[in-house]
């Protein structure tokens, strides 16, 4: 071996250690997974019955979103599948959708075993036919999820449940008997993250999300892999006229929510994070 030929090999020894050593470290380093998830719905229900989040908020969101490559959970409500079928069936093709009951009316745990199970069947079978895919994840209105609904979920075949209830937010399989407890069930509980508070734009109000995003993080640390559940509505990303009564709700719709996503999106994109859809997050946390 002459003097050119050693120096080549040992550099080609350096470059060999230094791709092992750093493939040994992301091997090491927890997962972080981050799911961004919409509930697709009327403006502010059961307040208002108009759509102008899914006219006006919906394509800035969309544009965001796909401006970051990210591939979000759309939760959509049954009126909505019938009051803008081509935004869904558009929607579908790049995202996740998701079941958000059919009316988002009143609590699901107010009504019936009966009235649950067909609010479940006829929200199912019109998605389905809508977006010509299977449905897998269900989010309920108002997060009223009970255990007679996650039981009628599971009959249905949905593998991810994800109303916000409990106070540990991270993914675990309910009980047949209780649904905030851990359990034997088939079907995974997926909330949106604690931050403390839930990940909701509105909770989020006055602080940066990436600090919501850390505590998320900090709260899983002795998880082997973690994920943080982002939730928007469409009526978030355009100015709403709610009154005095709800100026809380209306503070955060428009300019204040778009530019707080874009800040968590544009720091998620530098940390590397991985973005997943809910169906996607079942694989790795069942
Ligand atoms: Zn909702």
């Amino acid at each position: 071996m002459n003097k050119r030929e050693k120096v080549l090999f040992v550099l080609l020894l350096a470059t060999l250690i230094i791709v092992i050593l750093a493939k040994a470290r992301e091997d090491c380093d927890q997962p972080i997974y981050v799911a961004i998830t919409i509930d697709t719905e009327r403006d502010v229900p059961p307040l208002l019955n108009s759509f102008k989040g899914m006219d006006e908020g919906m394509p800035l969101l969309l544009e965001l979103l796909d401006k970051y490559g990210v591939a979000g959970t759309f939760f959509v409500t049954g009126n909505v599948a019938v009051e803008r079928p081509n935004a869904i069936k558009e929607i579908a093709e790049n995202h996740e959708i998701g079941n958000h009951g059919m009316y988002h009316l009143e609590a699901l745990y107010t009504l019936s075993y009966e009235e649950k199970y067909k609010r479940v069947e006829s929200s199912t079978i019109l998605l389905e036919e809508l977006i010509e895919q299977n449905i897998s994840s269900f989010r309920a209105p108002g997060h009223s999820c009970d255990t007679e609904l996650i039981n009628i979920l599971e009959e249905f075949g949905y593998t991810v449940e994800s109303s916000a209830y409990k106070k540990d937010s991270y993914p675990y399989h309910p009980s047949r008997t209780d649904w905030t407890t851990a359990g034997a069930m088939e079907i995974l509980r997926i909330p949106v993250s604690n931050t403390p508070e839930y990940f909701y734009p509105f909770f989020c109000y006055g602080e940066s999300w990436v600090t919501a995003y850390k505590y998320v993080v900090a709260s899983q640390s002795e998880k082997d892999k973690m994920l943080v559940v982002v939730g928007l509505h469409p009526w978030e990303f355009c100015e709403m006229d709610l009154g005095e009564e709800y100026y809380a709700t209306q503070r955060i719709c428009g300019a204040e929510t778009y530019e707080k996503l874009e800040e968590l999106l544009l720091y998620l994109q530098q940390e590397k994070v991985k973005f997943i859809t809910l169906s996607e997050a079942y694989e790795l946390f069942k």
